[in-house]
């Protein structure tokens, strides 16, 4: 089997992983949610109307109103009227939605390092602005890894310590796990190639996968640890382990005709590449997520023993990317197709990328 011994690793610090599962549901009230990150992926995009939201999503109506809202009243997105007669309004990406760049960038960046069993997605691309990679080529899709900002070294799961506060662990509210309700209408919808990431839809869009995960992270690797840490049923539980398993960010230690109950969950490198995304959340909420009480958990980089900054580095030239010099490209649907003509008769290398049909926002 796996020659894992769990014995031999110190004991899940439960404290540690409340804490952390505190952290992440206030993040996850406002961010897991299918539709909700397609809609911000958009923004990101350069889409502002809700008619383009609508075609380039493809959400239903009443599930792109309601997230729309929903963004405006969380402070995502400010409506600005762009007509007088009819009256029509906008929606612009605040300065609290443009600092989830990271976030999405990572979640690109992931997608492209683990493509499903779909073959790679390229839907969605980063640009770095003024990005000068060795090739010569200028704002080339490349994509992000994480850094700390203070020692400028590549961050890696295990180089980072977490401290709990218990002083902001107890002001923490008895029991912080009201969840907003989700709609049925964001289920995963596989097998359309136009859909931008995919599998990182898949695991962000879901809350209690990316609770299933923490816990992976701080060591739990039982089912029942898992249902004990978590409070959730047994069936929940079933389903998001084996959709975790499914999607390669789980495996299973046990034979296949045992029950889900046995073996163990272990993280594959796949699973492991997600923690980035992971820290990138808690940093936003912690910036800018006000109202919350706030995060009892402290992140630390090991290595130079500095609060967690993280700082994302294009791999092209290996420069940091900011929301200012970095771009969410979205290939279009029609668009994409005729892309995809022009690569199958240009000769390699001809086609300009600025003039590739992609759509990229401005400023
Ligand atoms: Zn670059
Ligand atoms: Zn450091």
């Amino acid at each position: 089997m796996s020659g894992v011994t769990p014995l031999a690793l110190p004991p899940p610090d439960l404290i540690a992983i409340n804490a952390a599962l505190i952290a992440v549901r206030q993040a996850a009230q406002v961010l897991c949610d299918r539709a909700t990150l397609l809609v911000l992926l958009y923004a990101h995009g350069g889409t502002t109307r809700y008619a383009d939201f609508s075609m380039q999503t493809g959400l239903a109506s009443r599930v792109l109103s309601s997230r729309l809202a929903r963004l405006t009243e969380d402070g995502l997105l400010v409506r600005i009227p762009y007509s007088r007669r009819p009256l029509r309004h906008a929606y612009h990406l605040t300065h609290m939605g443009v600092a989830l760049f990271d976030v999405l960038a990572l979640l690109v960046s992931w997608e492209q390092a683990w493509p499903g069993a779909g073959g790679p997605n390229d839907v969605a691309q980063i640009v770095h602005l003024g990005c000068k990679p060795a090739h010569g080529l200028v704002s080339a899709a490349t994509s992000v890894r994480m850094h700390c900002a203070a020692c400028k070294v590549p961050v890696s799961p295990r180089d980072i310590s977490l401290r709990v506060s218990q002083t902001e662990m107890a002001k923490m509210p008895a029991k912080s796990t009201a969840t907003r309700k989700t709609s049925q209408d964001t289920a995963v919808k596989p097998g359309d190639a136009m859909t931008p990431i995919p599998q990182a839809l898949a695991v962000l869009g879901d809350k209690w996968s990316i609770e299933v995960l923490v816990c992976a992270f701080f060591g739990l690797r039982q089912f029942g640890n898992f249902g004990k840490r978590l409070g959730i049923s047994t069936n929940i539980l079933t389903d998001r382990l084996e959709r975790l398993v499914q999607e390669g960010l789980l495996r299973r230690t046990a034979d296949d005709d045992d029950t889900h109950r046995k073996g163990l969950y272990l993280l594959t490198p796949k699973g492991r590449g997600f923690y980035a995304i992971l820290i990138a959340i808690q940093s936003w909420a912690d910036e800018w997520i006000h109202h919350r009480v706030r995060s009892p958990v402290k992140l630390r980089h090991a290595p130079c023993r500095k609060p967690l900054q993280p700082l994302l580095t294009c791999m092209a030239c290996g420069l940091g990317v900011t929301h200012a010099q970095g771009r969410i490209r979205i290939a279009m649907a029609a668009e994409k197709k005729m892309l995809t003509t022009d690569l199958d008769i240009a000769p390699h290398g001809l086609v300009d990328d600025n003039s590739s049909k992609a759509f990229t926002v401005k400023g």
